[in-house]
């Protein structure tokens, strides 16, 4: 591997984005080497009071984008009560997310947020309320809740945020929503975010929102077709499994030389270590990090002392690295042209490339919408298993001693190991105690025997208020379900108040599939929405079926059902 640096090209970093000293520091102590895209168009219009409708999904930075905003005009240990931001979100996972993020990028402004969401008793949320609130950060039926009970007040709201405003439709709270905007002071600043932009949204956005600033971060450019010749995978894995499941990734593909895309300096850091201690040769590089040591990390590039480089975005810019065979994102980039750019470093000059990405549930969407700008695609692997990686291990060993008997190596010093152990053994057994011998000595005795679960398809969701679902009448209990891992939960916008019954979604899904009743999984039937469980492979089937079918007179809006696990970043 070859390498060398070359000065940094210029952008736009959080600084040049006018952003308070305070916010400057957090981001700097969080690892964030610059603005995201979506960061980098939505801060300066929000700062300077514009509207915003943005289409984004998770992974692209959203967050920060108006959280950033919403603090910089925090006055520091402001003692106010009510609110001056509010900011609805679909789901309680989701609630919680935001409400850590607000806290860990306003800390040093002493940001007084409250989350408040369904399903927590009320009291404590009373109570958090009462002390007094500078963001409110809130699913939409439990924020209505609380505005009729006159413990949350709009008296100081300057800015309304609608983080996700698509799937909050979806879960059937459009009238919440309106309920909650048309009680917001008339000339509070609005926000919307949203992964896609059905004409919902448009009319959402139209009443609501005033002249906003429009900004789509997917934008489709004119990359398709440039890197034929990288093979480009995902895994999709939990955050609390990545690390071993990127250690796993990497045996079984045996990078000659890897570069692994991180996002912030701290992840930098740690995977460094994480992967020394698996016994790579891994360099760190990133921002913070004096030209001395940068100098040095590459130097030992160079000399092939090292064989993976983990970087960030910024680090890894001014660097040219040859015959890099494998660039691997830890997370997935926060837009497509960086995930472009990333995956370009392979596959020069005629040579096959691989590209790996490593992406946590929730994060799916970010993927499709790769694939969509690209115009390539992208194979969702397994993370290989236990047997995998045994296998894979044994064909090193074997292959280690396959070099070594057709290179005509000198061996005749060992004979007579074998001839005075073949005086009692037979030599098969003598030939698996050298094999043995020779396997455990170059991988070492396995340290992560146990598997990698798969993630799990089932969030706690948040629920309009009184819509607790009902566990389907039709004798499908835990017991009768398939292996989760086969099934697929499907979203149907159609629950109990439309008249629907666990019987009437097993009646179209067996009258208009190739399903039959008992291949179909569990059903929960919740006020304004049902989730079911179908097989994975019949998914698409379903889904197109109920699509072209009325349930109880009705057109249904049918999905697989999107996935919030608890985000540990
Ligand atoms: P979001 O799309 O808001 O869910 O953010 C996705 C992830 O990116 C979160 O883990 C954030 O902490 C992280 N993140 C957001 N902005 C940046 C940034 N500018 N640099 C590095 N990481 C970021």
């Amino acid at each position: 591997m070859t390498a060398t640096t070359t000065a940094e090209s210029e952008t736009i970093g959080f600084d040049g984005l006018g952003l308070r000293p305070e916010l400057l520091a957090a981001l700097a102590s969080l690892g964030y080497e610059e603005p995201t895209p979506i960061q980098r168009e939505s801060i300066p219009p929000l700062a300077a009071g514009r509207d915003l409708l943005g289409q984004a999904a998770t992974g692209t930075g959203k967050t920060a984008a108006f959280a950033l905003p919403i603090l910089q005009r925090l006055e520091a240990g402001r003692a106010g009560r009510a609110p001056i931001a509010l900011v609805l979100v679909p789901t309680r996972e989701l609630a919680m997310q935001v409400s850590q993020a607000l806290h860990r990028y306003g800390r040093d402004l002493g940001a007084r947020v409250v989350p408040i969401y369904g399903g927590q008793p009320i009291g404590r949320q009373l109570q958090a309320l009462d002390r007094g609130v500078d963001i409110v950060v809130a699913t939409p039926g439990r924020a209505l809740d609380h505005l009729s009970r006159g413990t949350l007040s709009f008296a100081s709201l300057e800015i309304a945020v609608l983080d996700e405003a698509d799937e909050m439709l979806d879960m059937g709270f459009a009238e919440d929503i309106e309920a909650i905007l048309e009680k917001a002071p008339a000339n509070r600043q609005t926000v919307l975010f949203s992964a896609t932009m059905p004409p919902r949204i448009d009319q959402i956005a139209r009443r609501h929102l005033r002249e906003p600033v429009k900004i789509r971060i997917a934008r489709a450019s004119a990359v398709a077709g440039q890197a034929p010749l990288v093979r480009q995978s995902a895994y999709v894995v939990a955050r609390a499994h990545k690390p071993a499941a990127l250690g796993r990734v990497l045996d079984v593909e045996a990078p000659d030389s890897a570069i692994v895309f991180c996002r912030t300096r701290d992840e930098v850091d740690q995977l460094t270590e994480t992967l020394n201690g698996r016994g790579y040769r891994a360099e760190a590089l990133h921002g913070g990090m004096g030209q001395d040591a940068r100098d040095k990390v590459m130097g030992r590039l160079r000399a092939g002392t090292a064989d993976l480089l983990v970087a960030t975005d910024v680090a890894a810019r001014g660097l040219d690295i040859d015959h890099l065979t494998h660039v691997v994102n830890y997370d997935v980039p926060s837009a497509p042209e960086s995930y472009v750019h990333r995956i370009g470093r392979v596959g020069r000059a005629g040579r096959e490339g691989v590209a790996i990405t490593l992406a946590e549930p929730r994060e799916h969407r970010m993927l499709k919408t790769i694939e969509r700008v690209t115009g390539q695609r992208i194979t969702m692997e397994k993370v290989p298993t236990v047997a995998d990686l045994r296998a894979r291990r044994l064909e090193l060993t074997r292959a280690a001693l396959s070099e070594i008997l057709v290179s005509g190596d000198a061996l005749d010093q060992f004979r007579v190991v074998v001839e005075t152990l073949t005086d009692e053994f037979d030599v098969m057994e003598v030939a698996l105690a050298a094999v043995k011998l020779a396997h455990e000595s170059a991988t070492g005795t396995a340290t992560d025997d146990e598997e990698i679960p798969e993630p799990a398809a089932r969030p706690q969701r948040d629920r309009p208020a009184g819509t607790a679902p009902d566990q389907g009448g039709t004798g499908r209990g835990p017991a009768k379900r398939r292996n989760d891992a086969d099934m697929t939960r499907l979203f149907v916008g159609l629950g109990r108040a439309a008249g629907v019954r666990p019987q009437d979604l097993v009646g179209a899904i067996a009258g208009e599939t190739e399903l039959r009743g008992r291949d179909i999984g569990a059903i929960e039937i919740a006020d304004r929405f049902s989730l079911v469980e179908v097989p994975d492979q019949a998914a698409e089937d379903v889904i197109a079926a109920l699509k072209g079918t009325t349930i109880k007179g009705r057109k249904p809006n049918v999905r697989r059902e999107r996935v919030h696990p608890r985000h540990a970043g």
